[in-house]
């Protein structure tokens, strides 16, 4: 007997027949005693068609006083999608149940939006399993201390999924998607990128995190922290995908680095002629912080020796722009700053692998890769297995192939 959760992403549940061939699939692999947990996402393009309702109320609904019901709203999507799974299963004879979040124990912080999960109180998907139901619970969402919903970040289903897996002590996390596994690259932008066997956690969380959106970051952590496989497959064939776990097993052979990331999600900052004086970054960044926006590639140089003024430019994720807008308004006042700028079509493109410690050239590869696609660079950030950088939005493409031809020159 086994106890597995299987994750399906919104393309493999887009349809009412998708759906029907998702529970025919689940019962076909099912053994006969295996306990089987479904999380699901909203059906196809359903979550941004909500935001695109909201936005018919107020053109920028991710504003603070609106974060709760925008909640509210998103958590509806999964909602549709668990009940006609639900409903699937038992046409097929299969005793089935949908859960919420909620109703699945989740807890999570309250920070709308962007929900953290604190804990799981898997105790009614247990009952249910032991009824003889397969359980189809709502990604995406869990529910605050005072029983609101609030729901996990866009791709959060991922982490609904995998947090599962670890509270109910599953033997296997699958994520069906709509590719065949974790490649070198976004196989949409490079289409000779290379499916990986496997991929460590570390690896992952670091691709994640810089764009590659198969996997929401926060669902690698709760993979390495319950140190629990997690098998990316397509929906659409059987094929073995790639596993992300603590370590290689098999040989793969051994490039300097796992694979090129990107994420077109990004707006960059400048605030141009602050005093250069202690206390500004940390006025302006402590308002940022202070309303959950996250920073990330931080660039402060030397305008003005003479003057003794700064420019501080930085990138935010799109998301939280407008939001952002109003706090800078505010701050850039209060530190004096000569002016703002945004701009919105800006892309960051990334290298990621732990091979690249000790390893000296590859950054200047990635340079010379860029350079080679008449690409400009305009600001570069480095973690300890990565290299970044912004360019323009319009160049990702050719930015993204230059730097995947240089390290895997193999797959072309
Ligand atoms: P789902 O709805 O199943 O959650 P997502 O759209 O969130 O699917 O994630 C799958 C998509 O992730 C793929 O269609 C692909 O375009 C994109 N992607 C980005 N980077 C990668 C990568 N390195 N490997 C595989 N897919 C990637
Ligand atoms: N439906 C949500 C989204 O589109 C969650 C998910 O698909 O994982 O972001
Ligand atoms: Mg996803």
């Amino acid at each position: 007997m086994a106890l597995v959760v299987k994750k399906f992403g919104g393309s493999s549940v887009a349809t009412t027949d998708k759906i029907l061939a998702v529970a025919n699939r689940i019962l076909a692999e099912k053994k006969a005693d295996d306990k089987i947990v479904v999380v699901v996402s909203a059906m196809g393009k359903t979550t941004d068609k909500l935001i695109e309702l909201a936005g018919g109320i107020d053109a920028e609904p991710y504003k603070a006083g609106y974060l709760r019901e925008m909640d509210m709203l998103l958590t509806t999507g999964e909602q549709v999608s668990i009940a006609l799974l639900a409903m699937a299963f038992k046409k097929l004879g299969q005793p089935a149940i949908s859960l919420t979040g909620a109703q699945v124990g989740m807890r999570t912080s309250s920070v709308h939006t962007k929900g953290r999960i604190l804990g799981i109180k898997p105790k009614r998907v247990h009952d249910e399993l032991n009824r003889g139901n397969i359980v189809v619970v709502a990604g995406f969402q869990g529910a605050d201390k005072f029983g609101d919903p609030v729901t996990l970040g866009r791709g959060g289903s991922d982490t609904s999924a995998v947090a599962l897996a670890g509270a109910l002590k599953a033997d296997e996390c699958e994520i069906f998607t709509d590719v065949e596994g974790v490649f070198s690259a976004d196989p949409r932008i490079v289409p000779h990128a290379r499916k990986m066997k496997e991929i460590t956690y570390y690896e992952m969380l670091e691709m994640a995190r810089l764009g590659a959106g198969v996997m929401q970051p926060r669902s690698v952590e709760m993979g390495q922290y319950f140190n629990i496989p997690i098998h990316v497959r397509s929906t659409f064939n059987d094929k073995t995908g790639t596993i992300i776990r603590e370590d290689y097993t098999v040989e793969d052979k051994d490039f300097e680095i796992r694979g090129v990331a990107h994420d077109m999600k990004v707006a960059k900052i400048s605030v141009l002629g602050v005093p250069n004086k202690p206390g500004v970054a940390h006025t302006l960044f402590k308002a940022l912080a202070d309303v959950n926006i996250d920073v990330d590639m931080i660039v402060q140089s030397i305008r003005n020796i003479d003057r003794n003024i700064n420019d501080i430019v930085f990138t935010i994720a799109l998301n939280d722009l407008p939001e952002a807008k109003k706090i800078i308004g505010l701050t850039s006042e209060k530190i004096n700053a000569a002016s703002v700028l945004v701009e919105e079509d800006m892309a960051k493109v990334s290298i990621v692998g732990a091979g690249m410690l000790g390893s000296p050239g590859v950054a200047a590869r990635m340079f010379g890769a860029l350079a080679r696609a008449d690409v400009n660079i305009d600001i570069i950030s480095t973690s300890e297995i990565s290299v970044s950088c912004l360019v323009k939005g319009s160049q990702v493409t050719e930015a993204v192939n230059s730097i995947h031809d240089e390290f895997f020159p193999e797959s072309l």
